[in-house]
């Protein structure tokens, strides 16, 4: 690996909430952090000038002799990587058609990679991660939405326009309820946080520990009440959590019998619950996956947490430094 002792990356997060940036080592280890508000509606430019002075900031707390490979942003998307063109960006709104590739990489004096936060999220598993080394991994995020990043023979998979990987849009239940988008029956639509929230909404009954926990209201159930409900020996709650395991595995069964990855890796906000049924959960992956497929598939919450975007974003300046 040339990555050596002293090498370091600086790494930038730009999502619709927050911008963060960090220097981080070859082991992944994290230093000079900071963060701001991201204010999408002041403009690109001033984003990346306010980013710029946060990764100056990291750098400064580098030791001395560290080198430096680049900067690596992670964003929000669609994106594309090649020129970091956002595409109609839902999250940073008026955003579309630019880039702010050029301008931070003139204000930092080196080489600015800029890749969709969830493909370097994938990134981030096969370097810092549970799968080390792994050429085929898939990572998905199971949130307010659901997303993915795909690692294939070691590259990442970003498609024609840099689109790829909106595995929430998967048809998993047509027929079932729909996203915000409005596809029929798709993963994000029957198995993000918001839809787990729903179908407990419209399963609801008024009695039991779920009508405990929203205090009589069903406009204020969560999907984290859903699964505490479940543990607390509520019937319907627990058809809701056993309904979303099988939504949640027939998308990563499709997903496993497509791209035949070494790994899966889980994250997001819905993973806390689905850890209770993580034997259950890889149980219904085997069965909906294609015979030898499912069950050769380590399937992982990811331990990164809330860093794993900087990892991924660090690790993308890493791998792009060695190949120019
Ligand atoms: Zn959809």
């Amino acid at each position: 690996m040339a990555t050596s002792k002293n090498q370091y990356a600086l790494a930038g997060d730009i999502g619709g909430t927050n911008i963060r940036a960090a220097l981080v080592d070859s082991e992944g280890r994290i230093t000079g952090r900071g963060s701001i508000d991201t204010l999408p509606e002041r403009g690109i430019d001033d984003a990346s000038e306010r980013l710029a002075r946060l990764l100056k900031a990291a750098r400064a707390t580098a030791p001395s002799g560290a080198v430096i490979a680049g900067v690596g942003v992670s964003t929000a998307g669609p994106i594309r990587p090649a020129t970091g063109t956002y595409n109609h960006p839902p999250n940073l709104p008026g955003w579309n058609g630019k880039t702010m590739k050029p301008s931070l990489s003139e204000s930092m004096g080196v080489p600015v990679w800029v890749g969709h936060d969830a493909t370097l999220a994938a990134l981030a598993e096969t370097r810092f991660g549970d799968h080390v080394g792994a050429e085929n991994l898939i990572y998905v995020t199971i949130s307010t939405g659901v997303g993915g990043g795909i690692i294939a023979n070691s590259e990442m998979v970003t498609g024609a326009s840099g689109g790829a990987g909106e595995v929430g849009h998967l048809p998993i239940r047509t027929g079932a309820y729909g996203c915000n988008v409005g596809c029929d029956g798709c993963f994000e639509g029957n198995a993000s946080g918001p839809a787990i929230a729903r179908i407990a909404r419209d399963m609801f009954t008024g009695k039991g520990p779920l009508a405990e926990l929203c205090g009589g209201d069903p406009a204020n159930i969560t999907s984290r009440m859903v699964f505490d409900a479940a543990d607390s020996g509520d019937p319907v709650a627990q058809q809701v959590v056993d309904l979303t395991i099988d939504n949640v595995s027939i998308g990563l069964a499709a997903l496993i019998n497509v791209f035949n990855p070494e790994a899966l890796v889980i994250g997001g906000g819905v993973v806390q619950g689905l850890q209770r049924h993580w034997e259950k959960l890889q149980k219904t992956v085997v069965e909906k996956a294609l015979p030898g497929y499912g069950d050769t598939t380590p399937l992982t919450a990811t331990r990164l947490g809330d860093d794993v975007s900087l990892l991924g974003a660090a690790q993308l300046a890493f791998r792009e430094a060695r190949r120019i």
